[in-house]
């Protein structure tokens, strides 16, 4: 579903992603973990069609993702992104905010698009939500939103962006609550997260990255049970 072959990105002089090779296949769920600035973040930006690459290439489905070219937009929409702060729009209701760009971007009818936004409430578990503000939400409730948002695009793959290291800790739960059902259902993911319970239970693979490059790659089991790099085994240790 994904290919990153020979991937490489500089800003300025400097190297941020440094020849990555991976594939992620549909259904597969990912987590990518390393050190702050290692280029986690930039990696999602690339895959998203979000940064210029500098070498290499990135195919989602077989079709290059080209900056230039004029389905950029349309692959970009096939790639779900959701950040650490949401950016709900505050002037627009919840459900509002979820059929903006289905009508706008994908000409949807506004019933329609009311029909899947409905749908999506209530799978976030937020149906009852449908008219408040995003200013009046708790983290956790704009960060489900900000997942439905992206699912009402009908995206073939998600990205998550640490979606939950900016909530107080008793609203992780709900957010990954929603993530793991959304791995269960099927979806393709690429996770950055610090939540290492969650790479445990969903993961498929944990990816380590580490100045630019994947330094190992493996199950959960393996990369958490048994590391075999130093690195890998350096960054693990800091964290527990
Ligand atoms: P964190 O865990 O802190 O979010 P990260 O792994 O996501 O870190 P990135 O945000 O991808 O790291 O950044 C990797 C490196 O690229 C950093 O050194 C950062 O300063 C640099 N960088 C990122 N974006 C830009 C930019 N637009 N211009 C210049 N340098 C950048
Ligand atoms: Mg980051």
């Amino acid at each position: 579903m994904i290919d990153v072959n020979g991937l490489i990105k500089d800003f300025g002089k400097t190297r941020v992603i440094d020849g990555i090779n991976t594939t992620v296949s549909a259904g597969e769920v990912v987590v990518l973990i390393g050190a702050s600035g290692s280029g986690k973040s930039t990696l999602l930006r690339c895959l998203n069609g979000l940064e210029t690459l500098s070498a290499g290439e990135i195919l989602i489905d077989s079709v290059p993702l080209e900056r230039k070219s004029s389905r950029l937009m349309q692959i970009r929409r096939q790639v779900g992104m959701v950040f650490q702060q949401f950016n709900l729009f505050p002037h627009l209701t919840v459900l509002e905010n979820i059929i903006e760009a289905p009508i706008h971007v994908l000409k949807q009818e506004r019933n329609d698009a009311i029909r899947v936004a409905r749908e999506l409430l209530s799978k976030v578990g937020l149906s009852d939500k449908r008219d408040y503000y995003p200013a009046t939400l708790s983290g956790g409730q704009g960060q489900r939103v900000a997942i439905a948002r992206a699912l009402a695009m009908h995206p073939k793959i998600m990205l998550f962006d640490e979606p939950t290291s900016a909530l107080d800790p008793e609203l992780v739960g709900e957010v990954l609550n929603v993530m793991k059902q959304l791995a269960e259902d099927g979806m393709t993911m690429i996770v950055v997260t610090h939540e290492m319970g969650f790479a445990r239970e969903v993961a498929d693979r944990v990816i380590f990255i580490d100045n630019g490059r994947i330094v190992e790659e493996g199950s959960p089991v393996q990369i958490f049970g048994n590391p075999q790099e130093k690195r890998t085994k350096a960054f693990l240790g800091r964290l527990r």
